[in-house]
């Protein structure tokens, strides 16, 4: 597939670096074997930006010598990333973009902050959380996401087993409530009688040392809960008492069904805002573009979730990478990604789920030029090439929300999902069994555990049949 290369039409951005920076050599194990320097602040340009934070968060990382396999140098150039950042944000007069959020009156930054996953005690990110939040690196990180423009901060009453809740609490003391919005939502599937609502409620706000919430979200509306607990227990009645009492500013709901329940529920109340999975491989899915431009008609404010689909459009199989870089060599598949949100106009904020100060500074630096109608018909073009690309990679679309959490044999589902995804992307069986046999069991049982009792599935927004998936991953790598 051939694309118009965009570089010339963005070609100020290079015009313009290129008067300031001189090419040093600097990381010959990398495939952009030279990075830039400034001549004035002396930290890396842009291009060492972009190259670090994409080895940063992709498997090369491992291979590229300026990194090393070890830690510590590691952790040197992630400091640079950040350097770079704020250099270069400085140098371009670069500053958080912010939105309207539908008709509600609220300013949100164009990025918003999720906080499903925090740093963990160990050090790393994973997809359980028994490990436990690093509380001390969560509250810097999203005090420094605050300090870095970002106003709007995404949690839930189950995030974390409640630590995201309580941690957002403890990071917006010492001035920082003020400067920040807080989302969070009703566990819906825990609601069996008409006094729940409130009682959960009450919780969330003495979790979040708040007397407030700005935003209270109903959390993720399908078509079973919305049935069996919403409508029987008289929950948008509660969560609309909640606003007129002031505990809760603006209420919406997180949805993951089909477009004709989105338009029921859409039509049931006056909805300040509503929060949907997006990103250019579902603008079918869910509702997807339909849904936000329903939506955004209505004047309700359209927050995007999983706009990296749970991370399948950072590490973007080979071809689909040539595509993007055909189209323009200096823009990475997570700021395509991203831009393909900021391009449309009917969504007011796009939530990422940073795990460190370096990816809130590279997320940042991509949103200051956030802007409604930014891309081009021949960049459309260019969605439409890398999803017919996908198709040839049938991966199972697991977010590695977790949400499926508790399975009573303890396999861990979307660590097995996630080894089976990343062999149908790179083709390599021998790494996959490897992963099976060592890394897996290290948190939990492998998918050979799995008995089919669809428990899992009930809970899982993608509605992924994973008692059907489980044998046939056990039978690939076992
Ligand atoms: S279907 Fe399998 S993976 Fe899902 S809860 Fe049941 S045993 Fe666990
Ligand atoms: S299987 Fe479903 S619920 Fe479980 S992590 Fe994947 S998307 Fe989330």
């Amino acid at each position: 597939m051939s694309v118009p290369s965009m570089r010339a039409r963005r070609g100020g951005r290079a015009k313009d670096d290129s008067r300031r920076f001189f090419v040093r050599q600097h990381c010959s194990a990398s495939r952009r074997s030279a990075t830039k320097r400034c001549k004035k602040c002396r930290v890396e340009s842009v291009a060492a930006l972009r190259h670090i934070r994409d080895i940063g968060r992709s498997p090369a990382h491992r291979r590229c010598g300026i990194l090393g396999g070890g830690q510590r140098p590691a952790r040197r150039a992630c400091n640079d990333a950040r350097a770079v950042n704020h250099a270069e944000r400085e140098l371009k007069g670069g500053r958080m973009q912010y939105r309207a959020m539908g008709s509600t009156g609220m300013e949100v930054s164009a990025l918003g902050m999720g906080t499903m996953r925090l740093p963990l005690r160990e050090g790393g990110q994973g997809y359980t959380s028994s490990r436990g939040a690093d509380v001390e690196r969560s509250v810097e990180l999203i005090r420094h996401a605050i300090d870095s423009g970002i106003t709007y901060f995404d949690t839930a009453f189950n995030y974390l087993h409640g630590e995201s809740e309580k941690i957002i609490g403890k990071a917006l003391q010492d001035g920082y409530r003020e400067r920040a919005l807080i989302a969070t939502k009703s566990p819906i599937w825990m609601i069996e009688g008409e006094d729940d609502f409130d009682r959960l409620l009450r919780k969330q706000l003495d979790r979040l040392q708040t007397d407030y919430i700005d935003v209270y979200l109903l959390h993720s509306v399908m078509e079973k809960d919305w049935r069996n607990r919403v409508l029987p227990h008289r929950v948008v009645e509660s969560l609309l008492a909640a606003k007129e009492a002031g505990l809760v500013k603006h209420i919406g709901f997180s949805f993951h069904d089909r477009m004709d329940l989105f338009r029921e529920v859409i039509d049931y109340a006056d909805w300040d805002v509503c929060q949907l999975q997006l990103n250019y491989l579902d603008r079918g899915f869910q509702g997807g573009l339909e849904a936000a431009r329903l939506a955004a008609d209505k004047g309700i404010g359209v927050m995007v979730m999983e706009p990296l689909r749970g991370g399948h459009l950072v590490n973007v199989p080979a071809d689909v990478r040539e595509t993007f870089r055909t189209a323009d060599p200096d823009r990475s598949p997570v700021e395509w990604a991203f831009d393909f949100l900021w391009d449309l106009p009917e969504v007011s904020l796009v939530l990422s789920g940073m795990g460190s100060p370096e990816e809130v500074d590279i997320d940042c630096a991509y949103a200051d030029r956030a802007r409604a109608g930014m891309l081009s018909p021949e960049e459309h073009a260019v969605f439409d090439a890398v999803e017919r690309q996908f198709a040839a990679y049938p991966t199972i679309p697991c977010t590695g929300c977790n949400y499926c959490a508790g399975c009573p044999q303890g396999v861990t589902i979307p660590y097995n999902l996630q080894t089976y995804n990343q062999y149908v992307l790179s083709g390599d069986i021998e790494r996959a069994k490897w992963e099976y046999a060592t890394t897996i069991p290290l948190n939990g049982a492998t998918a050979g555990a799995c008995i089919g009792c669809g428990e899992c599935e009930e809970r899982c927004p993608q509605k992924i049949p994973v008692g059907e998936w489980m044998p046939k991953i056990d039978e690939l790598f076992a």
